[in-house]
């Protein structure tokens, strides 16, 4: 068994002293289990990460009440893997959501992102008071937009999207990985166009873009094209879009 370290955050003080922060957000409220042997700069680097991100994420998404996360950072991939449950050598990170853990594998970068990543999935969990199926387009889009893992890419490196065209909600939802490539301009345009307040009204409507917003989803994705061609220069996309971005 490998070295087994909880860490009390102490995100408590660095809200108290983070300025200018009002006092209804609460202080995010987790620990971090190395599971290993993990630099301890690289815990503190994931620790302030969530200390600072966390709580204004959460109100901005409307949850206000959530467990004590567990936080647990592995250093051996066969174990992370055994916790997982399953040989998916491309997996980087998951959630327990019934547990209320993340799982991160450390692979020698620091890790603080993509285990705000995670955070977030559970936050989108907590925001759902009503328990409704959150649509990938939508659970995964709040967590690359706010966390920026994995690293969005450039427009005009985006295969999918052309001057007259951008995936459909419902094909994100089944693409094995397209939501990975444009989940962050997805979400640039939702809170662009409308709000966090809209935002967590989705999660809470299990992305019904109707119930929430009054249109269709087809002009929900034709908004999202024409917010492309308004903001980001189209010229450099290819006419003919690709089934993968
Ligand atoms: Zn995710």
């Amino acid at each position: 068994m490998n070295l087994l370290r909880t860490m009390v955050t102490n995100a408590t003080l660095l809200f108290v002293l983070g300025a200018c922060t009002p006092k209804t957000i609460a202080p995010a409220s987790y620990t971090i289990n190395v599971r290993g042997q993990i630099p301890g700069d690289i815990v503190e680097q994931v620790d302030s990460v969530l200390a600072e991100r966390v709580p204004l994420i959460m109100h901005q998404l409307s949850a206000s009440r959530m467990p004590v996360v567990e936080v647990n950072l592995w250093q051996d991939r066969g174990e992370f893997l055994e916790e997982f449950g399953e040989p998916a050598p491309s997996v980087r990170g998951f959630i327990n959501r019934d547990a209320w853990q993340v799982h991160v594998l450390y692979l020698g970068v620091p890790p603080g992102l993509s285990t705000l990543h995670e955070y977030i999935h559970l936050i989108t969990v907590a925001a759902n008071e009503a328990d409704q199926f959150t649509p990938i387009w939508l659970w995964e889009s709040i967590a690359i937009f706010e966390s920026k893992r994995p690293p969005p890419p450039g427009l005009d490196r985006l295969r999918c999207i052309s001057p007259d065209h951008v995936p459909t909600l419902q094909s994100l939802n089944t693409h094995p990985t397209n939501i990975y490539r444009v989940g962050n301009l997805l979400f640039e345009f939702l809170l662009d166009e409308w709000s966090y307040d809209i935002a967590a009204k989705l999660i809470k409507n299990g992305g019904d873009i109707y119930a929430v917003l009054g249109i269709s989803e087809t002009t929900f994705e034709q908004l999202w094209l024409d917010y492309i061609i308004s903001n980001y220069d189209v010229s450099m996309l290819q006419s003919e879009p690709e089934n993968r971005c």
